[in-house]
Formats: structure tokens, C-alpha cells, sequence
């Protein structure tokens, strides 16, 4: 089997694993308990919350443990709105569905949302940003990089117009971060969604970073944890593998990135010399380097998916299914181009070899041919 599908998930780093398991079983008390074994346990979790905030060059209190982007994502938006009224938000059509389907749920209560167009590459158009705003715009939501094409937008440019008009920027940094250095203060950042199982930490934890004067709405209701906003015994397990696997990606940036973009490159071009009207999507100068969304004209995806599942090659489709039917993306959509084509995604990183690229590649050019001439 090759696992190509790194964005939809990573594996737990083996060391990860290990630093782990003893606090399953051995080092299990509960943190917020005040015997010996609890303030061992506390002292995990806050020298976890120290290097995490280091890494993002934030405050060790503006870190706020969650159970993965997708609470992150929730909290943050549902969590602003509510706190302070927002009447307006603006954010683009090509987030995830935890950001849109958040948006979609304020604007059954009466908040308008703006959901900004992109170019063909998956850039915002920063003109657009400026335009939309207006005197009742309360929050500004633009993901760093995109889980479908890759392409990473101008964050400290976003992040600058958010402060010229004093609105607060949350970005939903899931597939970014680990992949790629974010300093939250220089990006101007009010709030920021990370998750553990993209850079090979565990799942089921992630981050809310939440700049100091912030204020949201609780996202639960219960004890004291997480400064009385998200209550509920932390997970020390999980917070040790997530901070064990954010420092580890984190200090491995460049040199993974190398080996992953090498890889990438084997992919892409194995594929554009051996097969006429295909199209790499995404921006080739702003994207992450593991992620190669392909359109191959004259084919469905599913079809190709299927095929590429049966050689042993795991990839995902840049559409959703629905009742049977090939549902082009709404990010596809929204880059407009090419979309009469089957999409996938092609996920890689560090780990993947030369040889499995190459197989990659090989597969995927014999798959769309036969598909092609049935
Ligand atoms: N945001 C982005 C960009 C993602 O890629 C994902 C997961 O695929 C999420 C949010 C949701 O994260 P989680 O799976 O941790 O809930």
C-alpha cells in the first residue's frame, strides 16, 4: 500500500507514540487534581502549552486546548459572533466545512456573511477584502492553506488589513501548521485553529489560540479547565503527543518540506509529460508542498480513485459523493477552472520515497489512460 492521503490524515510519529503511552496508564492522574501526581500532570500540560505558544510566538495563556480544527473552527467564529454581536463576517468560498457550515449556521440567525471569491489559483483577492468591509463587519475568517489545492494565502497581508480596520482576523491554520512557520503576532492574528493528527500527533487534539482582550463565548460549561472556557478534564495523553509532534514538524520545516516538494515534483512531472489535458491546481508559488490537486480532462474522479485504490495507492477525490452522484467540490468550483474534469488529491510529505512518487506517478497515468479509453 502507498498512503498518499498525508492531508486527510498523518500517522502518530513513532517517538510521539512513545513520549505518549506512559501517561495512559502510568502518569494518568488527573491534572487539575492537587495531590503529587496531579501537579505532575499539570506541569505537562503547561510546559506543553509553553512550547506551543513559543512555536506560534504568542502567550503561554492565549493557548487553549480543543479537540481538533473543527471545534477550533467552531468556537472561534460561533464564539466572537455571539460574544460580541457581530453583524457582518467575511470569509471565502474555498474554507472547510467546519468554517463554512459555522458561517451558514450564523446566517440562519440573522448574521450576513460575505464569502469572498478566489482567483484561479485559490488566492483571495485582497482589493475584494477591503471592498466588502464595512461599518458592520466584526470579523474577518481566511484559512491559511487550503486542504484541497494547497494554496497558502498572504496571511500577514490579510492580517494587516484586519488591523487597519481594527477588526479581528481568525485564520483557520489546520493544514498549515507544522508545514509551515506562522508567527501570530506578525501575522497579525487574532485567533488561530491548529490540529494535532495533521502533523503526526494524535486525534481528537488541537488548538485554539486566542489573542489576550479576545473575548469569546464559552464553548462548554462546566469546571475551570482551560481558564472556565472549555471545561472538562484535559487530555494529558494527548496534549504531551501534540506538543511532542508540533515541536518535532516544527523544527524539521525546512528539511521536510525539501524532500517533500523533490517528491512532489517527481509526481507532477512524470504525470504532465505522459498525459495530455491535465491541470494542477493550486498556486505554484504560494502552496504547501505535499499537496498536488490534479483535474484530468474526460474522466471522473471516482473512477480513478477506485482504480488507484485497487493498484494499493491511497489517494482522496477533490469532489464529494452524494446519493451516488460526483459532486465537483465547492473548492474546485470556486477556482472555476477545469472543473469538467475528474479531480484528486495527491497528498505526500517527508516520509513518502522516490519509488513510491514514481509508482505514484506510474499508476496514475495508467489508470486515467484506461479510463480513458473505455
Ligand atoms: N480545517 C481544515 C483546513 C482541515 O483540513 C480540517 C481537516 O481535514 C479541519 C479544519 C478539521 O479538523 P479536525 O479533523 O481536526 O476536526
Amino acid at each position: 500500500m502507498i498512503y498518499a492521503d498525508y492531508a486527510a490524515t498523518t500517522p502518530v510519529d513513532d517517538e510521539v507514540l512513545a513520549l505518549m503511552l506512559p501517561f495512559f496508564s502510568q502518569s494518568f492522574a488527573n491534572a487539575s487534581s492537587v495531590h503529587t501526581k496531579g501537579r505532575d500532570a499539570s506541569s505537562y500540560v503547561e510546559n506543553a502549552r509553553k512550547i506551543i505558544s513559543d512555536i506560534f510566538n504568542c502567550n503561554k495563556n492565549e493557548i487553549y486546548f480543543t479537540s481538533g480544527g473543527t471545534e477550533s473552527d467552531n468556537w472561534a467564529i460561533k464564539g466572537y459572533v455571539e460574544e460580541n454581536d457581530v453583524k457582518h463576517v467575511i470569509t471565502s468560498q474555498i474554507e472547510h466545512h467546519a468554517v463554512l457550515n459555522t458561517c451558514l449556521e450564523l446566517e440562519k440567525k440573522g448574521v450576513r456573511v460575505t464569502y469572498l471569491p478566489v482567483d484561479e489559483t485559490g488566492l483571495v483577492d485582497l482589493n475584494r477584502l477591503e471592498e466588502s468591509i464595512c461599518k458592520d463587519t466584526g470579523l474577518i475568517s481566511i484559512m491559511t492553506a487550503n486542504n484541497e489545492i494547497g494554496t497558502v494565502q498572504d496571511i500577514n497581508k490579510i492580517g494587516e488589513i484586519a488591523k487597519k480596520f481594527n477588526i479581528p482576523f481568525h485564520t483557520d491554520a489546520v493544514q498549515a501548521a507544522g508545514n509551515m512557520n506562522i508567527d501570530v503576532k506578525k501575522s497579525n492574528i487574532s485567533m488561530m485553529s491548529v490540529s494535532a493528527h495533521k502533523f503526526f500527533g494524535p486525534k481528537g487534539i488541537g488548538v485554539l489560540y486566542v489573542k489576550n482582550g479576545i473575548k469569546i463565548k464559552n464553548m462548554l460549561y462546566g469546571g475551570a479547565q482551560e481558564k472556565d472556557k472549555r471545561p472538562g478534564t484535559v487530555n494529558t495523553p494527548l496534549v504531551v503527543g501534540m506538543v511532542a509532534a508540533l515541536k518535532k514538524a516544527s523544527d524539521n520545516i525546512f528539511r521536510n518540506n525539501e524532500i517533500t516538494r523533490e517528491r512532489a515534483e517527481i509526481i507532477k512531472t512524470y504525470v504532465l509529460n505522459n498525459l495530455d489535458n491535465v491541470y494542477v491546481n493550486g498556486n505554484a508559488d504560494h502552496k504547501l508542498s505535499g499537496t498536488i490537486s490534479m483535474t484530468f480532462k474526460g474522466i471522473q474522479a471516482e473512477g480513478l480513485l477506485v482504480l488507484l485504490d485497487m493498484k494499493g495507492i491511497c489517494v482522496s477525490a477533490g469532489a464529494a459523493c452524494s446519493a451516488g452522484a460526483v459532486k465537483t467540490s465547492h473548492v474546485i468550483q470556486a477556482i472555476n477552472k477545469h472543473n469538467e474534469g475528474g479531480t484528486i488529491r495527491i497528498s505526500i510529505c517527508h516520509l513518502t520515497t522516490v519509488e513510491e512518487a514514481e509508482q505514484i506517478a506510474e499508476n496514475i497515468v495508467e489508470a486515467v489512460r484506461s479510463l480513458r479509453n473505455n
